[in-house]
Parts: C-alpha cells; sequence; structure tokens
C-alpha cells in the first residue's frame, strides 16, 4: 500500500515504477505494492521511483512523452519494438495535437498487444505500460483530446483549452 498522506492536495494520478510504469488513480493505491498486484493494475515497480501528478498535469501528455522516451531508448533490435513503439509514440503525439485519427484509440490497443509480444527485453514488455494504464483509468481525459478536441488540464497547446483550465 502506498500513503499519500502529508499531500498538500489530492493526488489525481501516481506514476508508479518510472517512465515504463503506470499511472494508477489513488483509489488504486490501497492494494499491496508488489510485483504481481502491480501488474494487474497494469504497473510495475520498475525503477522504483513514484511520480505524484496533481490536477494541473495531463496525462494524454505524461503518457504520450514516457512513450516517447521509451521509443528513444528502445535499442531497435526487434521489428515488433522497433514499428510498435514508435507508431505508439506517433499516435500518442496526434492525441496531445490535437490530429487523432478515428482508428486511433483500437490502434493503441492493436499494437500495444504485439509490441509486447513480439519484446525480447523488460523495456519492451513494460514500455506500453504509460499509454495503456493511461487509457484504462483516465479514458475520459484522452476522450476529451480525441473526441472533444481539448485538454481539460490545459496543457496541449494546439488542442482547445478547457474553461478554468490553470495553465
Ligand atoms: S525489445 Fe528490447 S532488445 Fe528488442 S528492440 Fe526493443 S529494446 Fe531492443
Amino acid at each position: 500500500m502506498l500513503s499519500l498522506a502529508g499531500l498538500s492536495e489530492a493526488p489525481k494520478a501516481v506514476l508508479v515504477g518510472g517512465p515504463s510504469g503506470g499511472f494508477l488513480p489513488p483509489g488504486e493505491l490501497d492494494a499491496p505494492i508488489e510485483p504481481a498486484s502491480l501488474a494487474e493494475r497494469g504497473a510495475v515497480w520498475g525503477s522504483g521511483t513514484v511520480v505524484v501528478a496533481d490536477a494541473r498535469t495531463c496525462i494524454v501528455d505524461m503518457a504520450s512523452l514516457m512513450t516517447r522516451y521509451l521509443n528513444d531508448e528502445a535499442c531497435g533490435k526487434t521489428i515488433p519494438c522497433r514499428i510498435g513503439l514508435r507508431r505508439l509514440a506517433e499516435i500518442a503525439e496526434r492525441f496531445t495535437d490535437g490530429r487523432p485519427r478515428p482508428t486511433d484509440a483500437q490502434l493503441v490497443d492493436d499494437l500495444a498487444s504485439d509490441t509486447r509480444d513480439g519484446a525480447l527485453c523488460a523495456l519492451e514488455s513494460t514500455a506500453t505500460n504509460p499509454l495503456l494504464s493511461g487509457m484504462r483509468y483516465f479514458m475520459p481525459e484522452f476522450e476529451d483530446h480525441i473526441i472533444r478536441g481539448h485538454c481539460p488540464a490545459g496543457v496541449c497547446q494546439p488542442l482547445r483549452v478547457a474553461a478554468g483550465a490553470t495553465r
């Protein structure tokens, strides 16, 4: 269990496990922080780091950033990883840029499972976590970007910024 007691404001999400970890909503933090339980919830212990995101954080933007980083880090030896992760990073960028295609959400699911299945190493077997966990727990925020063309946190600048956004 991960205690977030003492924070000055309620967290929106916690990225557990570093760049290839998963975004968990606060309600998921009561479960044990151990490998099997984390894997069930779409995260890993990974680097052991925990990043707490507040309401000003755009989960779509953060998931896109992590996916781009992991794509940059991949060595390129394995074709499903080389192609799949690059395509996932491009799709995530389309979400934040306000250029989604109608099939993109489904494509993320299909590509992520192919990419994971073809993985040769730990990087790739976990690299789809940020995007998949983001879509699993924060789908309304993804739908805001994909369907309604706005970023509720006001982070993704090419999109229309929601009224009252803090940035
Ligand atoms: S799965 Fe691992 S070994 Fe294969 S390309 Fe990706 S990073 Fe390299």
